[in-house]
């Protein structure tokens, strides 16, 4: 499991590199440039995103009235799911109604993609070498909460995506 951890920890870095966007924020873009993909805002009812896959083509479709720390997560969600789940040629469709905040969800037997896809968000939006470099440059202070919501300024993710990377990084006592 730890390896399998590392394994997507390394993924999302050689795709940040590759895309030329290992820095804070990330730019996303870039990434879903590289990868040939195609990322729409999108009226998506309860659902935060999808991904279509089809001909070997992804489009990512994402909630227009989120706000857009929760875009961003989302797409990089959306992404993990590309990246660790799509065979070439195989048509998939995923349809996510809440990213990153699943406690809620019942088993579906697709858990485990869940978890890979919001493993690779994290890894790809907040690198862990950025992470720490960004809290040496500005001093940041892990044990209050404002400099955590500075540092999520940073990456541009939400305050509670950045305490959960913290956390899973050992950087935050929880
Ligand atoms: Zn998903």
């Amino acid at each position: 499991m730890k390896n399998q951890t590392q394994q997507i920890e390394q993924k999302a870095a050689q795709i940040l590199r590759a895309s030329d966007a290992y820095r804070a924020p990330i730019p996303l873009e870039s990434v879903v440039n590289q990868l040939g993909l195609i990322a729409q805002a999108r009226g998506l009812a309860d659902a935060s995103g999808v991904l279509v896959v089809e001909n070997g083509r992804g489009v990512i479709g994402y909630n227009s009235a989120h706000s857009s720390v929760r875009q961003r997560f989302t797409i990089a969600h959306e992404i993990g799911h590309y990246v660790l789940h799509v065979k070439s040629q195989q048509p998939r469709l995923f349809i996510d109604k809440s990213v990153f905040r699943r406690d809620d969800e019942s088993s579906t037997g697709n858990d485990h993609e869940e978890v890979e896809a919001n493993q690779f968000a994290a890894a790809l939006l907040m690198p862990s070498e950025l992470v720490r470099n960004e809290i040496k440059k500005h001093a940041f202070d892990l044990d209050d909460e404002d400099d955590v919501g500075n540092l999520a300024k940073r990456f541009n993710v939400s305050t509670a995506a950045m305490s959960f990377r913290l956390e899973n990084l050992g950087l935050l006592r929880s």
